[in-house]
């Protein structure tokens, strides 16, 4: 997992679809940025890595963040909604792919349980679990500071008064 990234993309999208900065709307979209990750219960479960539900598995296809978009733009009736939360949870799996570590993203299960990573792949990978507090776990956050600036600034930024 990319984690820095993720988190910020989450704090960008609040502010896209609120508007104004908030914390609670700031944390829910980073909670759902980070939904993907989920599948490390896997590890738990001694679902191998590379099983279709093992961690990158199905939780990291398209048809996971489509389906995630309908669901929560269907109970709560607001496409705006649903459309950026599958935009959301798709951006997890694509930033994945950016990472120099694991096994690649099942991006395009159910049709392919491939896993893939982008033909470039700068970010590196993030520590899973309580080993992400280590110094390898700061270098990545390090790491990913510069790419997460734009989006941690345009969520964060004070509103401009009227
Ligand atoms: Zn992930």
């Amino acid at each position: 997992m990319a984690s820095l990234l993720h988190v910020a993309v989450g704090i960008a999208a609040a502010r896209l679809y609120l508007g104004r900065r908030s914390l609670p709307g700031a944390l829910a979209f980073a909670a759902l940025s980070m939904l993907p990750d989920a599948d490390v219960v896997a590890f738990a479960l001694d679902i191998p890595y590379s099983d279709p539900f093992g961690h990158r598995g199905a939780s990291h296809s398209l048809v996971f963040a489509a389906g995630m978009g309908a669901l929560i733009g269907g109970l709560s009736r607001r496409l705006r909604l649903g459309l950026l939360v599958a935009v959301v949870v798709a951006s997890h799996p694509l930033l994945d792919a950016l990472t120099d570590g694991g096994l690649g993203v099942a991006l395009w299960w159910p049709q392919e349980e491939t896993r893939v990573f982008a033909p470039w792949r700068p970010i590196p990978v993030a520590p899973i679990g309580a080993s992400f507090l280590s110094e390898r776990g700061l270098k990545v956050m390090l790491a990913e500071l510069l790419p997460s600036l734009p989006l941690l600034i345009y969520g964060l930024w004070p509103a401009q008064k009227a």
